[in-house]
């Protein structure tokens, strides 16, 4: 769609009917002041022809009610940080729920806490710290509970406690019809299945209800190894990882190979112990993987790690990656992974362990299939189709994908991120409640 300027200041879009917007609704086009707060997300850039910001779950049915009546793209936003979820979008409509982001506690002998889906995971972990609770989310307390607790949750304690949908005892939405509705066990079950993985298909979440864990200090390494024996290393780290005690989450990242420079590897790795010894036990094998050349070793309140500053974003562009789930590190895989190092096609490449308690739960509990898999491997690049290529060979090595890390579109990531016969159960849930399509900005499900 072309976007017209009608004079210098403004850029409205001719397929939107700005003069229908609800006039109690907060809406900012191109050309308001805010605009630019609002237009981008922390990872791509966008021009929307009109940023909806409603305050109450009635706002986000009018929002969506109007949005539905506009020959434009929809994205549904909370915090901004969606990487295959397009939450921004070229002359388009944004639903952006970031006032949504109340965070209470419902019952504290249960646990049960009720969360915004545009609070940060940094303001969940910091409004449960006092209680001595914390809910696994992911590594980086900028992320929004939206994107995130609609589609799995791979966070510092998951091998411990699982994934973040794990925790999900019930969800209020707003269907496409603009209905009010609340899915759990009992009402609405096989929604509340679907929206533990493929969520961003059936409805805007306004609130989710979590059933938390009590959560100390934690120990929390940060070790730079040289990785030069990148597949031996990879291997060896792999190993350690699926061998240690559950309390252990650890994650690697390693950027491009820099010429005249021998290769880093990055090593954050959770312990959830206070006690330093205990920490300290737990780290030594991962310390063995490689030579070590640095390390830091705290012991630091959970919410500490989640803390993380959030402002606008200012994303340019669209982010390039692949992304897989993996049972093992084998050699065969180190080996891939080694060379697409090399190759200098992925500029920051990261392994989170899965695995764990996540595993406990049964493969088809619930829409998150990939519960065999004790890594998930991410790569972003500069190029698609060579970074396609690659990781196109490195396939058979992997058992699904959680979606949240992917944006190559080609149809067979849904498949392996929704293996039959989840994806077949999505398909029928899609047709019930979104049979038009209206949710399809982050890997939609045809009905
Ligand atoms: C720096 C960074 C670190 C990350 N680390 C981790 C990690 O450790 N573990 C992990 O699991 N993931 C991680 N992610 C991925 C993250 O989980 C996803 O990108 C997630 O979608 C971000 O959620 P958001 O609300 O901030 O994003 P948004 O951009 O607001 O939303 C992304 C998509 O989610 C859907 N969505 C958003 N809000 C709602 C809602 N209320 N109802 C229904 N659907 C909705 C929409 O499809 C939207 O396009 C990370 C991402 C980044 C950028």
């Amino acid at each position: 769609m072309v976007t017209v300027p009608s004079n210098q200041a403004r850029a409205r879009h001719r397929d939107i009917d700005y003069d229908a917007v609800p006039g109690h609704l907060t809406a900012i086009e191109p050309g308001d002041a805010g605009y630019a707060r609002v237009r981008s997300t922390y990872l791509r850039g966008g021009s929307p022809g009109l940023v909806l910001r409603p305050g109450t779950p009635a706002e986000v049915a009018d929002a969506l009610a109007f949005a539905r009546a506009q020959p434009v793209k929809l994205g549904i936003r909370s915090g901004g940080h969606g990487i295959s979820g397009r939450s921004t979008n070229h002359g388009g409509i944004v639903i952006d729920v970031s006032r949504l982001d109340a965070i209470e506690v419902l019952d504290e002998r249960t646990r049960r806490v009720r969360v915004g889906p545009g609070a940060r995971w940094s303001e969940v972990a910091a409004a449960l710290a006092p209680y001595g609770w914390a809910l696994t989310s992911g590594d980086y307390g900028g992320v929004g509970v939206g994107g995130l607790a609609t589609a799995g949750g791979i966070g510092w304690l998951v091998r411990e406690h699982g994934l973040t949908i794990d925790h999900l005892r019930a969800a209020e939405l707003i269907l496409a019809d603009g209905t009010h509705v609340r899915a759990d066990d009992g009402e609405h079950a096989e929604l509340f299945w679907g929206l533990r993985g493929a969520g961003a298909n059936f409805g805007v979440v306004t609130a989710f209800e979590f059933e938390v864990d009590e959560v100390g200090d934690v120990g929390f390494a940060q070790f730079v190894v040289d990785a030069t024996d990148t597949a031996g290393f990879l291997h060896r780290w792999g190993a350690a990882v699926e061998a240690a005690p559950r309390e252990v989450t650890s994650s690697l990242i390693i950027g491009g190979p820099r010429p005249g420079q021998p290769l880093l590897a990055h090593i954050m790795t959770v312990v959830d112990a206070a006690d330093p010894d205990t920490v300290i036990s737990r780290l030594r094998p991962i310390a063995a993987t490689a030579p070590l050349l640095d390390q830091s070793i705290q012991i630091v309140p959970y919410a500490a790690l989640m803390n993380a500053p959030h402002g606008p974003h200012n994303g340019h562009g669209e982010p390039v990656t692949r992304s897989a789930l993996a049972d093992h590190l084998t050699p065969e895989l180190a080996v891939d992974v080694a060379r697409l190092i090399e190759s200098g096609e992925s500029y920051f490449f990261q392994i989170r362990s899965a695995g764990g308690a996540v595993g406990d739960v049964a493969r088809d509990a619930t829409a998150y299939a990939g519960r065999s898999a004790n890594f998930s491997l991410s790569a972003f690049g500069a190029a698609r189709t060579r970074l396609d290529r690659i990781w196109d060979d490195m396939r058979p090595h992997f058992s699904g994908i959680y979606i949240n890390f992917e944006t190559d579109q080609r149809s067979e990531r849904l498949h392996e991120a929704y293996p039959e016969p989840t994806l077949d159960r999505l398909r029928a849930l899609k047709g019930r409640y979104d049979p038009d399509n209206v949710f399809r900005d982050n890997f939609p499900i045809a009905p």
